[in-house]
């Protein structure tokens, strides 16, 4: 370890600072990473800018909002009382019951107190004499700290669509990821929905149900499988209970943190009848079975993920009495998997239903948003409600939207415009002390598993700082490089990042974020763990600490 000695002034000494540590963000990660620091003896507080704690359960309340991960793989795995304590209902939780369970963590760890709910933080910015960090909530307060640690998520920055006249409706419009507190009845409604990911796709079956008629505006389809979610009854808590440790070792070791793990044998091991029974026996797996344990060639080899997708349409045009609807819910622009795959309960049964249409939006695009529907370039459609499924600018958007400066005034937007650079996801040379969980370059997949992982290298290393009397770390820019070109590295190859998705940095309703870059890591989850493992366990070389 090289501990550089400082040559500008005398840093602010930690008691002269409002708080040790600053946490943007009151979701899974932040309230975890609360709880660590807290231990480590530190002052934190955490700004939020909604009024309860949850993340994105507290934000996307829309009607149908579920896990698609198996909810006991999905809670936290450091406390074993909690995990005796919190009984899961469903092998998919439903939104209502994860907030639930996180408002729980939060009166169980005692974290309200540290914790200041509608306080949205606007800026950030580091003052290198006295290092520490600046930020500002949007009532203009500032709260000056040593360490700042973004909590924001990968997913929950909502965008809207670039269509005129979206001000201009007179009706009800909500955005699934900033749904109302209070009940929305669809019953008799007119209703639009717009957008078909894994949100639109929840919300669509669910509205459905009631919704005197729903039109579905969709883009550009997606691959859903089903995701075969039941009750769980007592009996089945206890036994997944105890065998939560062996859960816990599986997420540790499989590609992605979830439950399902690739199968190693290549498509074309099979024959063709071994491949169809093997993918109708995924088929028939809860949760992400069909997407995750899959062959291991399935998003690399362009015949193997033709094969799957072929599959995955036949199974798609039995379930749509309409062939014309349902050729337009195949996708042709990509292959299966190669964008994150939606879970289904009765979505395709929904366009069979008298009540359902499905317009295309690549057949009749939009013209405009009217003060009574939407007028697409062919016809003029009138709604009492229209739900915005159109998702997130993601992975950096929630970033973006702080003005975040490092050493010299940089900006951290400016920083990345020639593309992402990060050491580990975590952290970004000339942005001293701050931390980032799950954030770009990081591995995501079941995201807690990820996030109780960041959160905890991050203590780890602000405990070795402490006991050594350290207060600066900052990524050295060849360990930023080289950890760069491993993510660019791992990406080689994958149909994934041919793909225009979030998972690609593709936002068609941001600007600036048309083209494709590298967000994302794409390798393993315990690949990234080793990485991260060695510079711990090297006394953090790969940084300058002082
Ligand atoms: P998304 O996957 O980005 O989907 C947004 C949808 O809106 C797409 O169908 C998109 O069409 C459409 N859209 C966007 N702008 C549009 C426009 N201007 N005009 C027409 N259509 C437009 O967002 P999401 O569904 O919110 O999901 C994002 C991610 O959140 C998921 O992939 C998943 O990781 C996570 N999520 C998880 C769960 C869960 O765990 N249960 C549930 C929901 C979401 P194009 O495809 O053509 O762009």
């Amino acid at each position: 370890m090289t501990i550089a000695r400082t040559a500008v002034a005398e840093p602010e000494r930690s008691e002269a600072l409002d708080f040790d540590a600053i946490v943007i963000g009151a979701g899974i990660s932040g309230l975890y990473q609360l709880h660590l620091l807290r231990q480590l003896g530190m002052r934190v507080r955490v700004f939020e800018t909604g009024t309860g704690v949850g993340g994105t359960w507290y934000w996307n309340r829309y009607p149908g909002a579920r896990f698609d991960s198996e909810s006991y793989s999905y809670g936290y795995s450091f406390s074993q009382e909690l995990l005796e304590e919190w009984d899961w209902t469903e092998h998919f939780s439903p939104q209502p019951e994860t907030e639930r369970y996180l408002n729980y963590v939060a009166d169980k760890f005692d974290l309200r107190r540290d914790i200041r709910f509608s306080s949205r933080v606007t800026a950030a910015v580091y003052d290198a004499a006295a290092h520490c960090w600046e930020v500002t909530i949007e009532d203009g307060s500032r709260h000056t700290c040593r360490y700042l640690v973004t909590a924001v998520g990968p997913l929950s920055a909502p965008t809207w669509p670039r269509v005129q006249g979206i001000d201009d409706f007179r009706g009800e419009a909500y955005h699934t990821a900033r749904w109302p507190k209070h009940p929305v009845s669809f019953e008799g409604k007119r209703v639009a929905v717009i957008g078909t990911g894994a949100t639109g796709v929840q919300a669509i079956s669910e509205i459905a149900k009631t919704a005197g008629h729903l039109t579905v505006f969709q883009r550009r389809p997606n691959w859903c499988t089903p995701l075969h979610n039941r009750p769980i009854d007592r009996e089945e808590m206890e036994r997944i209970r105890a065998g939560y440790p062996e859960l816990f070792q599986r997420c540790r070791e499989t590609s992605a943190c979830f439950l399902h793990t690739i199968d190693p044998r290549s498509t074309f091991d099979l024959s063709e009848e071994e491949r169809e029974a093997f993918w109708e026996k995924l088929w028939l797996v809860p949760g992400f079975g069909m997407w995750q344990g899959n062959f291991r060639d399935m998003l690399t080899d362009r015949e193997a993920n033709r094969l799957v997708s072929e599959f995955v349409a036949k199974k798609i045009r039995a379930r749509v009495k309409d062939p014309q609807v349902a050729e337009k819910l195949i996708p042709k622009d990509h292959g299966f998997g190669t964008r994150r795959v939606p879970q289904e309960t009765n979505y395709y049964e929904v366009y069979n239903q008298p009540n359902v249409e499905l317009v295309s939006l690549l057949e009749e695009p939009f013209e405009r948003i009217t003060p009574t529907g939407i007028r697409t370039v062919r016809r003029e459609f009138e709604f009492d409600l229209i739900v915005y499924a159109t998702g997130f600018d993601a992975i950096t958007g929630s970033l973006d939207r702080i003005d975040i400066r490092g050493v010299g005034g940089q900006k951290l937007k400016d920083k990345w415009k020639g593309g992402i650079t990060t050491f580990v996801g975590v952290m970004v040379d000339g942005f001293p002390n701050m931390f980032m969980v799950v954030g770009p370059h990081t591995a995501l997949g079941n995201i807690p598993r990820s996030i109780e992982y960041n959160v905890e290298w991050i203590r780890d290393l602000l405990s070795y700082m402490e006991q050594r009397g350290l207060s600066r770390a900052d990524a050295r820019p060849e360990a930023v490089d080289e950890w760069t070109r491993f993510v660019a590295k791992k990406g080689e190859g994958l149909l994934t990042n041919e793909v225009d998705s979030w998972m690609t940095g593709v936002n068609q309703n941001v600007e600036g974020k048309q083209v494709r870059i590298l967000a994302r890591y794409s390798g393993s989850a315990p690949e990234y763990r080793d990485w991260c493992d060695r510079v711990a366990a090297g006394g953090y070389r790969e940084l300058v600490l002082e």
